[in-house]
């Protein structure tokens, strides 16, 4: 039988040999040369955060609140003709009907204390669990009222009323409800980058959706011969070759012994250097009776991030407790329940051993630089970190 356990954060500060401050806007210094950043949160307001370090995975609370009858959504999805007054008020109420903790809409659910405090689910639970962990009640952050899941109740209005909120689109900059601007991004935005359909074979061309079908009129690929288009064919066999050994791969290690999952959030810090650099960080965790964390930096630590339109994340495991017996460990992280990162999967490993706690800094695969900046402009990266370990 797989020992198939899953375990939550402690909460710690992060722990670090270099002095670190904590960071609430991680994507102000980045932000600077960039105006292709999408903030799915500028509505929130800065502001002090409360601590939300911590993972949870033992309650489930996601709930989407069901869809409006098309005719009000077409009505909706027409941009805001926005007035100076009209505006004000929409960052007021944006300040008003978010999340207590994060200070972010609610992309799920919205709970609220006894005495009416918003917390958003993936908040929620995450005070939940670090209560638990430290043997403690959970309270509220705000008035200090128990808070449980029997105490706490959804708050459908709140949830209703930040998802008719204006929020810009990234591609086209104009502005549409919240609830919808997924959905506008991804298949409506007629600015949305698009690959020519011939692309399969050999075409390289991608931009915005309303040029593709000039694009494609005028492409070259249709006409080319068999022999030219092979290289495409080939490249694209190879690409699935690779990913049919992933999926094989990930298939063999779900059948380990030992196999632990975390929800984690790593937060933004900047090291105490003379030139500070941004690193993101999480609280300790456990897995396999050991203490880890996961920490990530942009660029690799590139001297200067914001002066580059190319944008990544790397991310190492470290662990944090002494070992006497190597632990060779494969880890992956994904998506998890209360993230809208969209993560490839590519899984890592490496060996645990006294001497070598820290794994490399791999990749975090994302599709692009602009889900990069993304991720950057929240106030905290939730993320599901998979780890399976190999008995010996
Ligand atoms: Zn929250
Ligand atoms: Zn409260
Ligand atoms: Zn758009
Ligand atoms: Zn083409």
């Amino acid at each position: 039988m797989a020992d198939v356990e899953s375990s939550s954060a402690v909460q710690q500060p992060p722990s670090s040999t270099t002095n670190i401050i904590p960071l609430l806007a991680a994507a102000e210094i980045l932000n600077e040369n960039n105006s292709t950043t999408a903030s799915t949160s500028n509505l929130s307001q800065q502001a002090n955060m409360q601590a939300n370090n911590g993972a949870s995975n033992a309650t489930n609370v996601t709930n989407t609140p069901s869809d409006e009858p098309p005719t009000k959504k077409q009505m909706l999805d027409h941009p805001s003709t926005s007035s100076s007054v009209c505006e004000k008020l929409e960052s007021r109420l944006g300040g008003i009907l978010c999340c207590a903790v994060c200070l972010d809409l609610p992309k799920t659910a919205m709970y609220q204390c006894q005495m009416g405090h918003l917390m958003c689910a993936a908040c929620f639970t995450h005070l939940l669990a670090d209560a638990r962990l430290r043997e403690q009640i959970a309270t509220c952050p705000n008035c200090r009222v128990e808070i449980s899941k029997s105490t706490a109740s959804r708050n459908l209005a709140v949830e209703k009323a930040a998802s008719e909120l204006p929020s810009e689109c990234q591609f086209c900059n104009k502005e549409f409800p919240y609830k919808s601007l997924d959905r506008h991004e991804q298949h409506e935005c007629c600015e949305r980058p698009t690959n020519c359909k011939y692309s399969r074979i050999g075409c390289q061309w991608r931009g915005p959706n309303h040029e593709t079908t000039e694009h494609e009129r005028n492409c070259l690929h249709p006409n080319k011969s068999g022999y030219e288009v092979i290289a495409a064919l080939e490249s694209h066999d190879a690409k699935i070759k690779e990913e049919k050994k992933m999926f094989n791969t990930l298939i063999d290690l779900l059948s380990y012994e030992k196999i632990i999952f975390n929800d984690l959030q790593m937060k933004p810090y900047r090291t105490d250097e003379y030139v500070h650099k941004l690193f993101y960080e999480t609280a300790r965790f456990s897995a396999f009776n050991h203490q880890w964390v996961v920490k990530a930096r942009i660029n690799n630590s590139q001297r200067d991030p914001h002066q580059s339109n190319e944008r990544n994340i790397t991310y190492q495991l470290i662990l944090k407790s002494k070992t006497s017996t190597p632990m060779s460990i494969h880890f992956f992280a994904l998506k998890g329940p209360f993230s809208d990162m969209k993560v490839g999967t590519q899984i890592y490993k490496h060996d645990f051993t006294e001497q070598s706690t820290e794994s490399d800094y791999y990749l975090l695969p994302l599709p692009d630089s602009n889900e990069c900046n993304r991720l950057l402009s929240n106030k905290g990266i939730n993320f599901r970190l998979l780890m399976f370990l190999l008995n010996k």
